[in-house]
């Protein structure tokens, strides 16, 4: 597949995903325009990912500490409009030292270890991170997250911190059960979210959730960040996969 092939498929993945947004939008009755799409790039290469950047799309997420370390110095996306970089998957204490500098917002905090670590990260990188708490709201027990009840203690926690700025939920749809389960478990996200304000008094604005085959389900349920990857490689030819 030539570099104009590639280019002309991503453009039109990324316009038919944007448009399955906006309708989304539409049915939910709200505005488009405060859901962001995070182009989930951890199955191709910093080519791949650079024409999406391209298209126009510069928000990023990578599962993998050290595959978003590698892209995020690339010399292929190096040269590329400002990239925000989302870090969606499971962060290792011990990669909180190097991904903070690098992540826009990490998605997955699920622990309190995890967010001290990252707070001691912050401080040291001079910034205050953005971070969500991963809830496991499935009870998948192969999937990783805070169990919906002990949200409360974490909350609380990352009140007292000055290098952390905890902005709100993500979560993953049920593995069994279809597009119908995962609406509910999205469903309890945003509960848990509104419960967690009252009792608190934060403010938790993103609700993260949603991904190829249900994004659907999780803007009409409320979310403001929805983490596509499949969708937008449909048809990418397997050289520039990971
Ligand atoms: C891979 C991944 C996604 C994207 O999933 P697709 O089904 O390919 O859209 C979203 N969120 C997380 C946490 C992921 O690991």
């Amino acid at each position: 597949m030539g570099e104009d092939q590639l280019r002309a498929i991503v453009r039109r993945n990324l316009e038919r995903v944007r448009a399955e947004v906006a309708n989304a939008a539409a049915e939910a009755g709200r505005d488009a325009a405060e859901i962001t799409l995070v182009g989930v790039s951890k199955y191709v290469d910093a080519t791949a990912t650079a024409v999406l950047v391209d298209a126009g799309l510069c928000d990023l997420g990578e599962a993998r500490p050290q595959q978003l370390w590698d892209k995020a110095s690339d010399p292929r996306l190096a040269p590329m409009a400002p990239v925000r970089w989302h870090l969606i998957g499971h962060l290792q204490r011990n990669k909180a030292d190097r991904t903070v500098p690098l992540a826009a917002l990490v998605h997955s905090v699920d622990s309190g270890r995890l967010l001290a670590a990252v707070d001691k990260a912050a401080a040291a990188a001079g910034k205050r991170q953005a971070v969500l708490l991963e809830i496991n709201c499935s009870g998948d027990s192969e999937k990783y997250g805070l169990a919906p009840a002990e949200a409360i203690d974490l909350v609380e926690q990352a009140g007292g911190m000055a290098g952390v700025s905890l902005q709100g939920l993500m979560t993953m749809g049920a593995r069994e059960g279809g597009t119908t389960v995962a609406r509910r478990n999205f469903a309890d996200l945003r509960e848990l979210r509104d419960n967690l304000v009252s009792e608190s008094g934060v403010t938790l604005p993103i609700l993260s959730m949603g991904m190829s085959g249900d994004f659907r389900e999780a803007i009409l349920e409320g979310a403001t960040h929805v983490r596509i990857g499949s969708a937008l490689w449909t048809g990418v030819d397997p050289w520039s996969r990971q």
